[in-house]
């Protein structure tokens, strides 16, 4: 899983993408692949990068209310 085949909007068409060189030590789990057209780097969803499930912190951390007497 070193090069795929996706469709690039700067080349308009079906381009070869390859992984880049990695600097966040993903090694061949990258996300990210790069254009071999024109260079373009997009990330891409992959299962073994399951994205973390955003949530409200509207109401996530209640502080008790204090009454003091
Ligand atoms: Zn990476
Ligand atoms: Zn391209």
């Amino acid at each position: 899983m070193s090069d795929r085949e996706l469709y690039c909007d700067g080349c308009e068409g079906v381009v070869l993408f390859e992984a880049p060189p990695c600097v966040d030590g993903h090694d061949a789990d990258c996300p990210e692949l790069v254009c071999t057209g024109c260079g373009a780097a997009v990330l891409i969803a992959t299962v073994a990068f399951p994205a973390p499930r955003l949530r409200h912190r509207s109401r996530a951390t209640r502080m008790p209310h204090r009454h003091a007497a």
